[in-house]
């Protein structure tokens, strides 16, 4: 694609939270993004993989500022939106939505799904008073809701249904970009298909990009156009999504598709086992982030931490084996 086609470009952005001691100074920072670029085209769909803790969920955070960066720059239509304040942020807001992995805890118990929507629209000053529960009953149905819904409470709803509820607020304010937070992780295996082809007609007809984070791999490789695999707080790999799977080059990548029982690894060649346990963000090892357990690590792994470095076919990697 064009890079006119960018919608998001993230530019080494860092996220660090900060640890405190007992007396309440700082004694070191969680590095939870540590460095990160990546660019989402419009309507693609970028997945983002990793074991929990690797910072795929901040990162998804940090983009639409719900978490501060500490560092680097976000690119949205060209706009460095770190750069605009509250009130410009407000504007930009609708364009930008995040979809939760449990939509009950954002939605009000005491209140009507449908007076919830409607809240939603008064906010960004969205429709005419009187057009506004129109506006909601049509995206009810686009989400494949009836009519009796607006009516209803969020605990009549069973987890698929409040999924659908939050993706109609999400598409309520029309926008360009939706961050998807592990959408389906709570749901039965049986209606997560449901939702996940729900994603996909609303981004056809809307022209949509999704930043897709999860730790299913067989339904980011279904979705994503490309996969990006984060560890460690770093982006180790890149790439289409079927190459991805067809020819991961980072030893972590091989690992995680290898560990994954949901993913056929066609070749035994390409099999390596994920060892040990995800080290502390607060203290990250040395050189390579990954090379406490990997099992290619040669001693330049532990001094020199490789950057991102483009292949065959778009294809990226930061491995010292490609170098
Ligand atoms: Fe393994 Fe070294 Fe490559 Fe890191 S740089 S993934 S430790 S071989």
């Amino acid at each position: 694609m064009a890079s006119g086609d960018v919608l998001l470009r993230i530019e080494h952005l860092k996220v660090y939270f900060p640890v405190k001691n007992a007396i309440g100074r700082i004694r070191s920072y969680v590095k939870a993004v540590n460095d990160i670029s990546l660019s989402l085209f419009r309507g693609e769909t970028y997945g983002l993989v990793g074991e929990t803790g690797c910072g795929k969920s901040t990162l998804g955070r940090a983009v639409i500022r719900l978490e501060r960066a500490a560092g680097g720059e976000i690119y949205f239509d060209n706009r460095d939106i770190l750069k605009l304040n509250s009130k410009e942020m407000l504007k930009l807001r609708p364009k930008m939505q995040m979809v939760f992995q449990d939509p009950y805890s954002s939605l009000n118990p005491r209140k009507r799904v449908g007076d919830t929507l409607t809240e939603v629209l008064e906010i960004h000053n969205i429709g005419a008073k009187e057009e506004r529960p129109e506006i909601v009953l049509d995206v009810l149905e686009r989400v494949g809701l009836l009519p009796e819904h607006y009516y209803r409470f969020p605990n009549e709803f069973s987890g698929g249904q409040r999924q659908r509820i939050g993706l109609a607020r999400a598409f309520l304010l029309r926008p360009r970009l939706i961050i998807c937070d592990e959408p389906v992780s709570a749901l039965d295996v049986s209606i997560r298909a449901q939702i996940i082809n729900l994603l996909k007609d609303l981004q056809e007809s809307e022209k949509l990009a999704y930043l897709f984070i999860a730790h299913d791999l067989s339904i980011v490789r279904y979705i994503s156009s490309r996969i990006g695999v984060m560890y460690l707080g770093c982006l180790v790999e890149e790439a289409p999504a079927e190459r991805l799977f067809e020819n991961p080059l980072h030893p972590y990548t091989r690992a995680l598709l290898s560990a994954s029982p949901s993913i056929d690894v066609e070749s035994p060649r390409k099999r390596e086992r994920l060892q040990g346990e995800l080290p502390s963000p607060i203290d990250p090892p040395p050189g390579c982030p990954f090379h406490t357990r990997c099992s290619r690590a040669a001693a330049a792994c532990r001094q020199y931490q490789p950057r991102l470095k483009e292949m065959e076919k778009n294809q990226k990697v930061a491995c010292i084996l490609y170098e």
